[in-house]
């Protein structure tokens, strides 16, 4: 189980889950019908603040790259993929039963007594496979098994040459890709830490092999990095190297992301050095090539592959929990997600003083101007003290204000969510103020 660290609080899950509810970040799946276990919906917030996070992703790993291209493959997938990488024949947990309390649990996380009930009556560990089996067409026959993808990871390498060959790229060059993938986890837990279903963030450099030491580590630093360039505090991150009999049946070496959660130190990322391994089972198996012509050597080979592979799911609820702080503000507490700006699921808040109809037009207006730039909220109802904290509990890094002097002098009041400092700004400079700040931001 993971070790403990300064960051351990027990009671602070149950702040983040209740925040996500009631604020529309994540709901439990299914709720009208008693809720399905282990699946979230994500809500007005979490679906904006969830593709801030790909989006984090997609930027630095495709978009300010000119040797990583994207990919969006099939979720259903037949049988042979799966053989080919291993999964069918490796990718399984040995899982224990209580006897008394029936529980299942993964006997690697658990010591002799089961964390349910106490009982030490426990069955032997029996392997169990991870991947969601389904039957694609009208016959449910050995003949029409398929899979529900559990990595993204192969929708890359089975596109390999098509990939290659229409993009005319030579290694080293990457193939990315954000999806969901499905396990058929003993235990999922722990909030959107572990779920059956869930998004990952794959991306997998294609390298000559004499190379792949080297951009292992560029792609370690790299990633790591990612992190801390979108405010996640150092401190809550480590960078873990995999010791030889923890290593995947596919990797020359595995370095972890890890990020302290309340529980103790947990995956975001792992960056592996997969060697040449799927490149050739996926060759051996479809008899199709899978290499690249090296002109200027006049030689045919199997590039390596690195791969950073993270959970975006995992990923967004790390930034919240490292974002959610309790202040008091003139004596007065109050919750604060103090999100990058680039994370935040409203950048701006537009909050027209009163209800009083004279307001609307110059508020609308301003609403009109930002949102091109920006995704905005707009909240009337209630006072203006609690609308600001409304905002803070979700993240809103600025607020705007439209009161009865904004009509005659065209200025709006712009209060910060970290430091509550208000400036009064000409609504004609407003986006350029903005802008200038998540610059500085
Ligand atoms: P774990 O050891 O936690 O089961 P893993 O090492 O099997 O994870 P990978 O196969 O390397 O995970 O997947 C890459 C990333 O996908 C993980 O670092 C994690 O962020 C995410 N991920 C994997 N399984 C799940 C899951 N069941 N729920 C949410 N995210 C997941």
């Amino acid at each position: 189980m993971s070790e403990p660290t300064e960051f351990n609080d027990p009671g602070l899950m149950d702040k983040i889950v209740s925040l996500a509810k009631r604020r529309g970040f994540v709901f439990p799946s299914a709720e009208i019908y008693g809720g399905f276990r282990s699946t979230y919906d994500y809500g007005p917030l979490g679906v904006l603040m969830l593709r801030n996070v790909k989006n984090a992703w997609w930027r630095s790993m495709v978009q300010y790259r000119d040797d990583v291209v994207g990919l969006d493959a099939a979720i259903l997938s037949p049988p042979a993929v799966w053989e080919a990488s291993g999964h069918l024949g490796n990718f399984s947990d040995p899982m224990v039963d209580c006897r008394s309390c029936k529980e299942r649990h993964r006997a690697d996380h658990i010591g002799d007594t089961c964390p349910n009930c106490g009982s030490k009556d426990l069955t032997e560990a029996r392997d169990f496979q991870l991947m969601f089996k389904t039957h694609a067409g009208p016959v449910e026959n050995d003949g029409s098994v398929a899979y529900l993808r559990p990595e993204t990871a192969q929708g890359m390498f089975i596109n390999f040459l098509n990939v290659q060959t229409t993009t005319r790229k030579k290694p080293p060059f990457g193939i990315a890709q954000i999806g969901k993938s499905f396990r058929n986890e003993i235990t999922p837990g722990n909030f959107v830490f572990r779920t059956r279903e869930f998004e990952q963030m794959e991306m997998e450099f294609f390298v000559p092999p004499e190379e792949a030491t080297t951009w292992y580590e560029y792609w370690i630093k790299a990633r790591y990095e990612w992190y801390l360039d979108l405010g996640m505090p150092s401190e809550r991150l480590r960078l873990r190297p995999h010791d030889a009999d923890e290593l995947s049946h596919y990797s020359a070496g595995t370095t972890d992301v890890e990020f302290a959660f309340p529980w103790g130190w947990g995956e975001l990322e792992g960056i592996a050095n997969r060697t040449d391994y799927d490149l050739k089972a996926h060759e051996a198996a479809s008899g199709t090539k899978l290499q690249y012509f090296d002109q200027a050597n006049d030689t045919w080979y199997t590039p390596y592959v690195i791969e950073p592979a993270a959970g975006a799911t995992r990923t967004m609820m790390a930034f919240l929990i490292a974002a959610f702080q309790e202040d008091e503000i003139g004596g007065e507490a109050r919750s604060v997600l103090r999100l990058d700006w680039r994370l935040a699921p409203y950048q701006v808040a537009v909050l027209p003083l009163s209800k009083k109809d004279e307001l609307e037009p110059t508020a609308r207006e301003v609403l009109a101007s930002l949102q091109p730039h920006f995704q905005c909220d707009y909240d009337v109802t209630q006072s203006i003290g609690r609308r600001y904290r409304r905002q803070d509990e979700v993240g809103t890094p600025w607020c705007v204000t439209i009161d009865f002097d904004s009509l005659e002098d065209r200025c709006v009041t712009v209060r910060d969510r970290d430091t509550t400092e208000q400036v009064r700004v000409p609504i004609d400079g407003l986006v350029a103020e903005l802008i200038s700040r998540t610059k500085k931001a």
